[in-house]
């Protein structure tokens, strides 16, 4: 069972793609996640996307495809979320040619969609477990004790893509070159179901896992 949690920056894909991989015992894949992971580690690739993902610009397909491929090909036991990934109908084609060359399929496509203005204020407010990966915010889900992990009790980081400009530019960037994927996949026949994101998080679950047992 692979799945593709779509939205844009801010729907909730990181929090509810945690949720689901845990209840669904899937894997859960996020590009932005190994690009970070690899930008902690000072790799050439990770020194590369960084100006990139600062800009709020996309990182070139060939960089992601490399990372998606290694991960598909070495890690993935079970099923996958990709959480972030496909961002360009470039990288939609690649990974069902992947996908195909490796004996799997995708299931489906859940779009979750929250309007822009809810997406800013999330995303201002968003800090993030550089060490277990927990999602938290300031404002709508804020950590028991300020600026540290509830689980594993690390220092909490905001992003530094997550200021207002970059998060608006992030914005733009969805919307002209990531959400026409969502047409790719109603072309090619791959289940797309758009599921309302600005509920509260148990809600979207709930529908999210309802949706994926049809
Ligand atoms: P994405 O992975 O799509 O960029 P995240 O899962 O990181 O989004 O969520 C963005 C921010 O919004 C985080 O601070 C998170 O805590 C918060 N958030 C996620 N889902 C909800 C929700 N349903 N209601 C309110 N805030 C949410
Ligand atoms: P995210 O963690 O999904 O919000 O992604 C953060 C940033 O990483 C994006 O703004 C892009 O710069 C980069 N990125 C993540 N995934 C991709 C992808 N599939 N294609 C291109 N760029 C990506």
């Amino acid at each position: 069972m692979d799945i593709i949690l779509f939205g844009p920056p801010g729907a909730g894909k990181g929090t509810q793609g945690e949720l689901l991989a845990e209840r669904l015992q899937l894997q859960r894949l996020a590009t932005g996640d190994l690009l970070r992971d690899a930008g902690r580690q000072g790799t050439p690739l990770g020194r590369e996307a960084k100006r990139y993902m600062e800009a709020g610009e996309l990182v070139p397909d060939a960089v992601i495809m490399g990372l998606v491929r290694e991960y598909l090909e070495e890690d993935a036991e079970s099923g996958v979320i990709f959480d972030g990934f496909p961002r360009t109908e470039a990288q939609a084609r690649a990974l069902d040619e992947l996908l195909a060359e490796l004996g799997r399929s995708l299931c489906a496509v859940a779009v979750l969609t929250v309007p822009d203005e809810q997406l800013i204020r999330r995303i201002s407010g968003r800090c993030t477990c550089p060490q277990c990966g927990a999602v938290y915010n300031q404002h709508l889900d804020p950590p028991r004790v300020a600026g540290t992990c509830d689980r594993c009790h690390s220092a909490l980081v905001q992003r530094a893509d997550d200021d207002e400009a970059t998060a608006r530019r992030r914005l733009e960037v969805y919307a002209q070159q990531t959400r026409p994927v969502i047409c790719y996949y109603e072309r090619t026949g791959t289940p797309v179901r758009h599921v309302a994101g600005d509920r509260p998080v148990d809600e979207v679950q709930r529908t999210l896992l309802e949706l994926l047992a049809r």
